[in-house]
């Protein structure tokens, strides 16, 4: 029995270090050294390259470095029996909260203006708006303590999610007419969904015809949700106020695209929240165990509703 890590681009070796502290005797290997493919029976994978997942004929799961599982999903060569799981992290919950509560208050209090006065040393009140109105997309792990942080803090929250939910200071709604309801009541829309056939592309131009004139859009969910010339086009025309953006379609954006030099959007390089090393190694390890043990993962994803 072997774990392989397909971490393309990170340095896995303090990871595979902390997993070895916590399973003496594992055999943990490092793509792209995998030693003979027939060992491998659990993978650990943040993008690796599509194709690779079924070249392991023994795999008995894969597990997400993360908490989406739409770069796994996306690989057709993975065989439909092997159950595929994610890391489900409270901390990762609580950042995201934490940076979609700092984009909101810093846009209504208008900050980046006064930043703006301050480099031509002009002292410029503006009036701010008490726009209170957060739409969260996806109320799921992540989507409800980001709705439960609003509404502590007194915003107004809806929330939509495939199933009926309730959530106390939220109003929950669920199918086409729900998300209607929110984006036209929302000053602020955030995107938490995760990324499904269903999903992609969510929000485009006919979403942004709906949501209320000059409101603001948050993407924290991943690239592919957003039609990036629609909101160019929406943006251009007034309907929306003002983008923050911290995934993309292709990461890192290219130096030429447009959101760089748009002073409506504020772009983040996909830091709204980092998994917690800690905690992903001792999840990964609980599920090595349990993959050994024949038992199923922690947090495993259906595999038809992608996720
Ligand atoms: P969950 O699987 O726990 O929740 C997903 C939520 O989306 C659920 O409420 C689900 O509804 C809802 N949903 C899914 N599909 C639809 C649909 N078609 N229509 C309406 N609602 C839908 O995921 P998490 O909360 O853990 O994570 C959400 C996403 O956040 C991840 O997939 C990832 O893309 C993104 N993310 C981004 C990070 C970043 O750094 N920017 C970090 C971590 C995550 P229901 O509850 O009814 O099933």
């Amino acid at each position: 029995m072997a774990m392989l890590l397909i971490l393309p681009g990170r340095n896995p070796t303090n990871i595979a270090d902390l997993l070895e502290a916590r399973l003496p005797g594992a055999d943990v290997r490092i793509w792209p050294e995998t030693g003979t493919r027939e060992d491998i029976d659990f993978v650990v994978t943040w993008n690796h390259p599509e194709g690779e997942l079924g070249t392991f004929p023994n795999l008995k799961g894969v597990m997400s470095f993360g908490a989406g599982v739409d770069h796994i999903l996306a690989d057709r060569s993975l065989p439909a029996a092997v159950p595929v799981s994610r890391v489900v992290d409270p901390v990762l919950a609580e950042d995201l909260r934490e940076y979609l509560v700092g984009v909101v208050i810093a846009h209504r209090r208008r900050f980046h203006e006064y930043r703006e006065s301050q480099r031509r040393m002009s002292w410029e009140p503006h009036r701010y708006t008490r726009a209170s109105r957060v739409g969260i997309l996806g109320l799921g792990r992540i989507g409800s303590t980001v709705a439960r942080g609003f509404a502590a803090l007194g915003f107004q929250v809806s929330g939509w999610s495939t199933g009926d939910k309730s959530l106390p200071g939220v109003s929950c709604h669920t199918g086409p007419e729900g998300l209607i309801a929110i984006t036209a009541g929302a000053d602020y829309l955030i995107c938490l969904l995760p990324l499904t056939p269903a999903t992609e592309g969510i929000l485009n131009y006919s979403l942004f015809a709906s949501m209320k004139r000059g409101s603001c859009l948050i993407n924290a969910g991943r690239g592919a949700h957003l039609a990036e010339a629609d909101l160019l086009d929406a943006l251009d025309k007034g309907m929306l106020g003002a983008a923050c953006l911290d995934v993309f379609r292709e990461e890192p954006l290219p130096p030429d695209h447009p959101f760089w030099k748009r002073p409506e959007i504020i772009v983040t390089p996909h830091v709204s929240a980092l998994t917690a090393t800690e905690t992903v190694t001792a999840q990964i390890a609980e599920n090595y165990e349990r993959i050994a043990e024949g038992l199923p993962m922690l947090h495993p994803v259906d595999r038809i509703r992608g996720y």
